[in-house]
């Protein structure tokens, strides 16, 4: 290793060694970037890899909220102002009772390379709470999202810090939250937030973005490999907003999805997964998925288990982070899994990462393969600012063509400093670069 990179790695560590999670992300980055290092001095002369480790801005605020039993709960909410060197801080908030400090700076650390990549002006951030949104009542929901942008209304606004959703925030809370912010501001600001719904500022496609995104990155893989999605066997985890689209999307290329999963267990479905069916749970009835045997009773629900059991020759990790481990990376392997892709963030651990690479799987890293959600939501404040509204076809072709400029920069870079198809070296360091030279450009700050 570089002794810069060392060096880096060293005194990242100790600034964080209470989060291990965002030294998981920091080194799955620092570790790649070798090979570039002797080609860009000016890299390690400007301390480049230090300042991109620690966020410009990190907040942490109160959110006092009223439940529906009546009583008054203290909430901690959060919002990473990563890199602000590419654009505007844009990524998302979490709402889940697992986010903490440690969980936002790996998140907002990765946003801030996935929006590199998608070549627009998008700085990083991301934020949340640690907020359980399961069992709460619509009204609750509101109370919560009015109490937590109370406080964060003031550290953003279009040209300077744009959230949008994330797990446990969708179109109803971006829309309350909007409410809010209008309310405190007087501003009918469109710009200051992406997801809103269709008919008041929001874009196209949107909501199938991230998911659509995926698929079309696993697409222009399997291309330059010979090969297609046509008649594959997928498996996808989760079951909220990135797993329904991608599902969706596997099925209009032909492939044939027969499990998907969520916190409770996996769902088999031999004949292929019913995507409206599971898509009316997520979005309308808000239930587990063990209710879509109620609609279909040859399906299988089984309890407490992983997705990855069940063989396939596609697998899409659209959950959450670490929940692709290396004991699950063999079993793939062993059922000769031919392409795994990434639909959460960093949903594989580095051991699974390393076990297909040398099982010569095909592998899509998150921050290129998810990349689509953002680059839409980019285009959504592209809408705004020019007061447009494009049509469902118009925002869809751009974000393919999003994609395959995004799949050209990985193949790029993985040739000229890896192999081929090391496309986890090529989008770490092609989304680096970008970052690396914008911020050369504006000196020491
Ligand atoms: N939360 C999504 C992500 O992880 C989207 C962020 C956004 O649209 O700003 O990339």
């Amino acid at each position: 290793m570089h002794p810069y990179i060392a060096k880096t790695l060293d005194t990242v560590k100790k600034r964080n060694n209470s989060e291990p999670i965002f030294l998981q992300a920091v080194g799955e980055v620092l570790t790649t970037l070798d090979p570039m290092l002797e080609e860009h001095p000016e890299i390690a002369d400007l301390n480049l890899l230090e300042r991109m480790c620690e966020p410009e801005r990190q907040l942490i605020f109160r959110v006092v909220w009223k439940g529906d039993d009546g009583n008054v709960h203290v909430t901690r909410g959060f919002r990473i102002e990563f890199s602000s060197v590419l654009g505007p801080y844009k990524g998302g908030l979490r709402f889940q009772p697992v986010v903490n400090m440690g969980v936002m700076k790996f998140l907002g650390f990765e946003q801030v390379f996935k929006n590199s990549l998608t070549g627009l002006n998008i700085g990083g951030g991301k934020g949340g709470a640690e907020f359980d949104p399961h069992g709460k009542s619509d009204d609750e929901m509101m109370r919560f999202c009015q109490a937590f942008m109370s406080e964060l209304y003031r550290h953003i606004g279009a040209q300077r810090d744009v959230p949008a959703g994330d797990m446990g925030v969708g179109a109803r809370e971006i829309g309350y939250l909007f409410g809010q912010y209008k309310r405190l501001t007087n501003r009918y600001e469109l710009g200051v937030l992406t997801g809103k719904g269709v008919g008041w500022g929001g874009s196209q496609a949107r909501t199938e973005a991230t998911g659509y995104g995926v698929i079309y990155f696993a697409q222009e893989m399997l291309n330059a490999a010979g090969d297609d999605l046509k008649g594959k066997r997928a498996v996808v985890s989760g079951a909220g907003n990135v797993a329904t689209y991608a599902i969706k999307k596997l099925q209009d290329m032909g492939a044939k999805v027969v499990a998907c999963s969520d916190s409770t267990g996996t769902l088999y479905h031999e004949e292929g997964l019913d995507v409206s069916t599971i898509k009316h749970l997520a979005e309308v009835e808000r239930k587990h998925i063990d209710a879509y045997l109620a609609v279909h009773k040859d399906a299988v629900f089984r309890p407490n288990t992983k997705v990855w059991n069940v063989p396939c020759d596609v697998a899409f990790p659209c959950a959450t982070q670490n929940e692709l481990d290396g004991d699950d990376a063999r079993v793939l392997i062993d059922n000769d899994v031919r392409l795994v892709c990434e639909g959460a963030n960093m949903p594989c651990t580095p051991e699974a990462m390393l076990a297909f690479r040398e099982a010569g799987v095909l592998f899509g890293p998150a921050k290129a393969a998810n990349a689509g959600g953002v680059a839409v939501s980019a285009l959504e404040m592209q809408q705004n600012a020019g007061l447009e509204r494009w049509t469902f076809q118009q925002v869809d072709e751009e974000l393919h063509k999003i994609m395959r400029g995004i799949f050209t920069q990985c193949t790029h870079c993985a040739k000229k400093y890896s192999t081929p198809t090391d496309y986890v070296t090529g989008a770490n360091i092609a989304g680096f670069l970008r970052v690396a030279q914008a911020m050369v450009s504006h000196g020491l700050i």
